[in-house]
């Protein structure tokens, strides 16, 4: 069986009737990224740069990081590149930071609002991600952003750092630019600001825990939480309705999307791009390669008249 995926490794991700879908890869470290263009991926759709800090005594320096994301573009020849600035706070601790302690630290200073109330190492990251963009594409997405005024401070900041790395005769390159829609704010907030962006990235992890109440960490809760509901499923057909009106690209980079299971739906439900854990790689895209588009479609359709969690369930696994 292993030897059946491997050959599906230099395919591209083509449906039986003819449907392409950009596989991606969700990555932490260096050493990943090096692994993604071997293994059958179209390149990266999520790397979480936080990850650089778990280890860490503290963050990295303009140059390390510099160098670490011209190690990644040179690892990956041209293939997709879409860095997540520091998505800090809540599940996500960092040692080498001291966090605030706050009573819901999901409901708190995390994601882009950590970043923009620590200007400074933001300003660190967005430097290095421009300079490094002088020698290859990247996209840059942001986490956790529920609305305009969000993009907007992040979009002053990066006109600063372009004027100071002028100021210096510093090089840089442009960037396209992406958020994850990870709230259930972010998607009814989403026709404001596409027209500021290039892509988005469905992050169906928080955006179930913020669309159902439920924390994606609580042990007592993980028998429900990773069940997709019906309330998701909304969410996630409303944020792809509004990006495609828009042209917008759209991905989805939550754990659903590792799911073989769950795959041929959403791709049914219209998703450009797939960014998924590099383990699961090989079996979504043999899924994708022996299905048809026109099934998936049809899928989703009856997907989406679902109420309940049981039934929307069976209509996934009726699948096959
Ligand atoms: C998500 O929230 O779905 C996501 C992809 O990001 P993370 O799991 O890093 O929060
Ligand atoms: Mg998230």
């Amino acid at each position: 069986r292993r030897r059946a995926l491997e050959s599906f490794k230099d395919k591209p991700t083509l449906t039986r009737d003819g449907h392409w879908v950009a596989l991606l890869a969700n990555v932490g470290n260096l050493n990943d990224i090096t692994q993604v263009a071997a293994a059958g991926a179209d390149g990266i759709g999520l790397f979480r740069t936080e990850f650089m800090l778990m280890n860490a005594q503290s963050l990295p320096d303009e140059k390390a990081q510099y160098s670490l994301y011209c190690d990644a573009l040179h690892a990956l020849q041209g293939k997709i590149f879409t860095i997540r600035t520091l998505d800090i706070g809540a599940d996500k601790e960092l040692p080498c930071l001291q966090l605030p302690q706050e009573d819901n630290p999901a409901l708190g200073l995390r994601g882009i609002r950590y970043a923009l109330a620590h200007p400074e190492l933001l300003t660190t990251q967005l430097r290095a991600i421009l300079r490094a963009a002088n020698h290859g594409p990247i996209r840059l997405m942001f986490p956790m952003v529920n609305q305009l005024e969000e993009l907007e401070q992040v979009f002053k900041l990066l006109e600063d750092c372009k004027t100071a790395l002028n100021e210096e005769e510093k090089g840089y390159g442009d960037l396209s630019f992406g958020i994850v829609v990870e709230t259930p704010a972010a998607v009814l907030n989403l026709p404001s600001m596409l027209p500021l962006l290039d892509f988005v990235s469905i992050g169906t992890n928080d955006l179930t825990q913020y669309a159902m109440a439920a924390d994606r960490s609580n042990p007592q809760l993980s028998r429900d939480f990773p069940a997709l509901s019906p309330a998701v499923l909304k969410l996630i057909q409303m944020t792809i309705t509004a990006a495609k009106q828009a042209k917008v690209t759209v991905s989805l980079c939550g754990e659903f999307g590792s799911d073989p299971a769950i795959v041929p739906l959403l791709i049914g439900m219209g998703l450009d791009e797939l960014s998924i854990n590099l383990s699961s790689l090989l079996e979504v895209k043999s899924t994708l390669c022996n299905g048809r588009f026109c099934d998936f479609r049809a899928l989703a359709q009856s997907a989406l008249s679902m109420d309940r969690i049981d039934t929307l369930k069976q209509c996934i696994t009726s699948y096959k």
